[in-house]
């Protein structure tokens, strides 16, 4: 009898656990008692858009006209340039926190930390809630330190109380919920009483990147994942109009996509041996650390020695241009030998997909991503040259009139201070 209720009971407390479980998955998450400061009540309102893997040339290749006819009333650039490896959680976290990603030190989708001896894969629920993984400080967490509220329906590191602080309204990475709920969740957070309202909201589509991957940059699948978002970004701009709030909007993506060599990957298995090294891999790039520190220089030999496709470094002569060597190591998770594809090829020990990213922009172009920005602060019919994307932190913190520590990022103020209006 009493086996029977432990069983009915651990059968009840399953169900609860799962029922909560599905509960939270989408459910929105409101840190309680959080309130604007009184002096930030007349601040603007900023909507980060970002479209992941948004290559700098898909709006006029797949004819976007919204986002065509919204930035023509604003500013646009040639390309917004990723940071090295050009690769999601990294490029994400360096466009919020105006640092490259050795120096913020997410410098992965997947990273090793030796010090820690773990690891940070992005769809490691635990690993992304762990804010010891995120140096810097992003756009949302200083606008909270000063008392001016912020909302995000996705962003990488938004999920973890970096500096102690989680945005007060966000929701957990769930593809699931459909487009219309999540625009009118940004209408919701805008039409909340003004010392409840968030002043910088982050809102993240996964579909173009998803599409690039799987059919390639050129593929009609592509060009459908591409006005999937433009329509939605059109609808959202008509949604937050209609509230009346003087509201910008920044559109970036994190990197482009180009077609890759899916006959013949670098698979390194015959040269790495698993028993000496912890390894990262992103695709383009590979981090090799090295268990007893005096065999770096034969397992590099051996590596130097593969090389085909790719280059091998050790950390200390990695080019200064991809601030992922020894000097820019901050959190110490470079690898001690770090590999580099040369694209189209990619390291992979299947079949790759046909589209990828993380090469390094100046030398493959198609890494080019975008940035628009249309709204009462910006300039009409502004077209700027390329930049990278570590500066749009200061543009973001002057725009939110938030202060910041100038010389602990790599952002300059003065690259996009041009773009507003006086
Ligand atoms: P990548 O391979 O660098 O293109 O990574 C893109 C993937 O990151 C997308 O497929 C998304 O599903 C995933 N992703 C983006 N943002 C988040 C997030 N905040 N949490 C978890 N996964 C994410
Ligand atoms: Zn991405
Ligand atoms: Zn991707």
């Amino acid at each position: 009898m009493e086996k029977c209720y432990n069983l009915a009971l651990a059968i009840f407390l399953w169900l609860v656990s799962f029922a909560c479980f599905a509960q939270t998955d989408t459910a929105q998450q409101v840190i309680p008692n959080r309130l604007n400061g009184t002096d930030q009540l007349t601040k603007p309102y900023v909507i980060l858009i970002s479209v992941d893997g948004f290559r700098y040339d898909y709006m006029e290749k797949y004819e976007a006209r919204h986002l065509q006819q919204l930035a023509s009333k604003g500013v646009e650039a040639d390309a917004l340039l990723p940071s090295f490896p050009s690769v999601t959680f990294p490029n994400h976290y360096s466009i919020v926190t105006g640092m490259y990603p050795a120096h913020h030190g997410l410098i992965g989708n997947t990273i090793y930390d030796p010090a820690k001896k773990s690891r940070y894969n992005m769809s490691n629920a635990k690993a992304v809630k762990d804010p010891s993984w995120y140096g810097g400080i992003p756009i949302w967490t200083l606008a909270e330190q000063q008392h001016l509220l912020s909302a995000s329906f996705y962003w990488p590191g938004s999920e973890a109380p970096i500096a102690g602080l989680l945005p007060s309204y966000y929701y957990p990475y769930n593809e699931k919920i459909p487009i219309a709920q999540r625009i009118h969740a940004v209408v919701e957070w805008l039409s909340l009483p003004e010392e409840k309202r968030p002043h910088i909201i982050n809102f993240y589509f996964p579909e173009v990147d998803h599409a690039g991957h799987r059919y390639g940059p050129d593929a009609p699948e592509t060009a459908q994942a591409v006005h999937f978002v433009d329509s939605a970004v059109y609808a959202l701009s008509l949604a937050v109009q209609k509230t009346g709030l003087p509201v910008n909007f920044v559109f970036v993506s994190d990197h482009g996509m180009t077609t890759i060599n899916q006959d013949e990957p670098i698979n390194l298995s015959p040269l790495l041996d698993t028993t000496k090294v912890d390894v990262a891999f992103n695709g383009t790039i590979v981090d090799v650390h090295v268990r007893d520190k005096k065999e770096i220089k034969a397992i590099y030999n051996v590596l130097k020695a593969g090389e085909e496709h790719y280059r091998a470094y050790l950390k200390k002569k990695v080019p200064s241009k991809y601030h992922y060597g020894k000097k820019d190591d901050r959190f110490k998770r470079i690898g001690d030998i770090v590999l580099i594809a040369n694209a189209p090829y990619y390291f992979s020990i299947k079949r790759p997909n046909p589209g990828a990213h993380g090469y390094y922009v100046y030398d493959t172009p198609d890494m080019k991503a975008t940035f628009l920005a249309w709204g009462p602060g910006f300039k009409e019919g502004a077209h700027i040259p390329a930049f990278e994307n570590i500066h749009i932190y200061p543009l973001l913190a002057k725009m939110l009139g938030l202060h910041y520590e100038h010389h602990a990022i790599d952002g300059k103020m003065k690259v996009l201070e041009g773009v507003l209006k006086n």
